[in-house]
Formats: structure tokens, C-alpha cells, sequence
């Protein structure tokens, strides 16, 4: 898959997986090399704690920030009103309203960030910027040294 298709707000902590035919695939690393990072969401929850998307009284929310254990930096990890096919049917929520997401089975509160993307290759947008960021699809899985959240979220976006 090619580069350009990463999605441009994840550049900066995305480290390429494995080689899939149809999916990016990476996880998050820092750029002070660490993997770790404590997770907010503005976000419902599904039975098994998971997040999903949250109605607000001016539609729809999910956000999805990602603080690095070792340095502090605050990352977007997803922000459905900026990120993906479909954004123009989401709010943006202020920073203040996110609340960590703890693992359900633990209680810990840092984990390895996996995620896999599903780009828009069809439609051609004008800027890379834009096409990187108009993803089809997107999965994330998180895991903290005892579980594996798989599709923690696994949302399409259009
Ligand atoms: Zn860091
Ligand atoms: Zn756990």
C-alpha cells in the first residue's frame, strides 16, 4: 500500500506493520521511540466496553486521543469530525470533555496502539493532505501486557 494513503494526521507516529494488499497497516510509535501511550475517548460504549460513536445534542462524536507515556505528547488518534469519508455528519468536541479508557479486564491505563486503514483510492481529492485523510474504513486495536483489545473500534466512515 502506498505511503501517501497514511493518513496525514498519523504520519508522525505511524510505523509501517505488515504488507497488506488492500489495508495500511502500522502502529503508533513516538518519536522519542516510545510505544506506550494512555488513551482518551469522547465516546459511547458497546456491551463490551468498547467505544463507539456518541450522540450530542448537534449530532454525532467520537474522539480518540493518545498521550505517550515516556514524553507526555498528546496525539489525534481518530476525530470523526475531521477524519475520514463521511466527517460532515460529526461534531468536534473540546479537549477537556475526553475521559481515559481503561482496560476493562485490568484496569491498565497504557497500551500498544494497532492500527489498519482502509484508504479512498477511487475518488481522486485534490490534495494529498485530503485524500489521506478521507479513509474508508478504520480499526484499531489496543493491548495492555495481559490483553488484546481486538477492534477496540472498527468503524466505517462512510
Ligand atoms: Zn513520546
Ligand atoms: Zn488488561
Amino acid at each position: 500500500m502506498e505511503q501517501r494513503l497514511i493518513p496525514y494526521h498519523l504520519r508522525k507516529i505511524w510505523r509501517a506493520a505488515s504488507e497488506e494488499p488492500y489495508w495500511l497497516h502500522g502502529e503508533c510509535v513516538c518519536p522519542c521511540g516510545c510505544d506506550r501511550f494512555r488513551i482518551l475517548v469522547f465516546a459511547d460504549k458497546r456491551e463490551n466496553g468498547y467505544p463507539c460513536t456518541a450522540q450530542t445534542e448537534d449530532g454525532f462524536a467520537l474522539m480518540i486521543h493518545g498521550i505517550c507515556e515516556s514524553c507526555g505528547e498528546r496525539y489525534v488518534l481518530f476525530d470523526a469530525s475531521r477524519h475520514g469519508y463521511d466527517c460532515s455528519l460529526y461534531s468536534a468536541v473540546p479537549e477537556d470533555m475526553l475521559s481515559p479508557w481503561l482496560c476493562p479486564d485490568c484496569q491498565a491505563d497504557t497500551f500498544g496502539i494497532e492500527l489498519f486503514i482502509q484508504p479512498e483510492e477511487d475518488t481522486p481529492y485534490d490534495t494529498e493532505e485530503e485524500q489521506s485523510e478521507a479513509f474508508g474504513w478504520i480499526r484499531m486495536d489496543l493491548s495492555c501486557p495481559g490483553h488484546t483489545h481486538t477492534e477496540w473500534i472498527s468503524l466505517e466512515t462512510m
